[in-house]
């Protein structure tokens, strides 16, 4: 399935139609609104969160390249190799080259919305390369040659039943109705590439100047299996994601796990310091590629803010558009009323047209 931002309508049309989808949009986003409205009621102080938020992730922007000058200064004193990247092509190019110059053949993936930007998995395939998303639902959306439809859930669009069926072709699985059984078996299949990976890859939540530190939040652990087992780490991550304290991160991580899964926390905040300096265990080297990708012009227009976005999702879930379509209908990376502003920013309005229109679209195919 190629993805095409300029046939919304006629994806939506046909989403609009699916039981399968409407019966997963509808389970799904309805739990995760409900759980994000918990999360955030019990903060008494949440309006004043949201703003402070606001705060941190527009002063970032404001001084984004000092701040990024910083952190790739304190990311090289500590052994870490930065590279620079102005488009996707140059950021695969940089992993691939990382690959062939340190003969890694095998690697293992934590969820990153980047990768999918620069159509990393293509660039592996086209080079020789396995590479294996760790993330359960971005492992299901691998094995079934699929795409993921939502920022931070990738099969939101898949009942259990779905994948239930995916699992049993693709992997073997035995009959089971029991989500805790199906994650079992995914897990059973993954923990052997983590042993037998070469290298391992992330992007990143957050880039702290100050120290020179990438983190990613997760809840499944494979972010850390990922990126601690192989000798070699390889971050990839957008210019945008930079602040400049520790102080704006304990502000931004609270809402984002709120926002996004309706958790006070994510179950893991992996923090990367650097490659071991002799401890025994975590990656002899490290990478960090940060990539432009158009960034760069739209922080030089009046949509500037939009790079403040910090990916919770919570937008895609409480959209009508994307409750009653689901993420593939918008034929872009990033879905939902935030991609109908990112979209056409990244490709060119005449790329998207349809996506700032997209509940007119709705409303008429309905
Ligand atoms: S724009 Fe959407 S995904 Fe981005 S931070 Fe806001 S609610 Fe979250």
């Amino acid at each position: 399935m190629d993805l095409n931002p300029k046939q919304f309508l006629q994806s939506a049309t046909i989403a609009l139609q699916d039981i399968q989808l409407q019966t997963a949009l509808d389970r799904a986003t309805g739990t995760v609104t409900r759980n994000r409205d918990m999360a955030m009621g019990e903060l008494p102080h949440a309006e004043a969160l949201r703003q402070q938020a606001r705060g941190a992730r527009l002063r970032a922007l404001a001084d984004l390249p000092e701040l990024l000058e910083l952190l790739e200064k304190n990311l090289t004193a500590k052994g870490v190799h930065v590279l620079w990247a102005k488009d996707d092509a140059e950021a695969n190019q940089h992993v691939i080259d990382i690959c062939k110059a340190k003969n890694l053949k095998r690697g293992v993936k934590s969820k990153s919305m980047v990768t999918e930007e620069t159509g990393l998995q293509q660039a592996f395939a086209e080079n020789g390369i396995e590479m294996i998303e760790t993330d359960l639902g971005e492992f299901i959306v691998q094995i079934s040659g699929d795409h993921p439809s939502h920022i931070i859930m990738p099969v939101m669009h898949r009942t259990k039943e779905a994948v239930r069926d995916i699992f049993m072709e693709k992997l073997g699985m035995p009959y089971t109705d029991e989500p805790g059984d199906m994650t079992a078996y995914a897990r059973k299949t993954l923990r052997r590439k983590y042993l037998e990976a070469d290298f391992g890859m992330s992007g990143g939540n957050f880039l702290i100047a100050e120290t020179g530190t990438i983190v990613i939040v997760t809840n499944e652990g494979n972010g850390r299996l990922s990126t601690g087992m192989p000798p070699v780490h390889i971050a990839m991550v957008g210019i945008e994601k930079v602040i400049p304290t520790w102080e704006d991160f304990i502000t931004l991580v609270q809402l984002l796990a709120r926002n996004g899964t309706g958790q006070r926390l994510t179950v893991y905040v992996n923090i990367f310091n650097g490659p071991t300096q002799g401890e025994g265990d975590g990656p002899k080297e490290m990478y960090l590629i940060l990539v432009d990708n158009g960034r760069s012009n739209i922080y030089a227009t009046e949509y500037a803010e939009a790079l403040a976005c910090i990916r919770c999702g919570a937008c895609l879930n409480v959209c009508p558009v994307y409750q009653n379509v689901g993420g593939h209908s918008y034929g872009s990376v990033y879905p939902g009323p935030i991609g109908s502003v990112l979209t056409p920013l990244f490709k060119g309005k005449e790329n998207a047209s349809p996506l700032p229109f997209s509940a007119v679209f709705v409303a008429r195919a309905r």
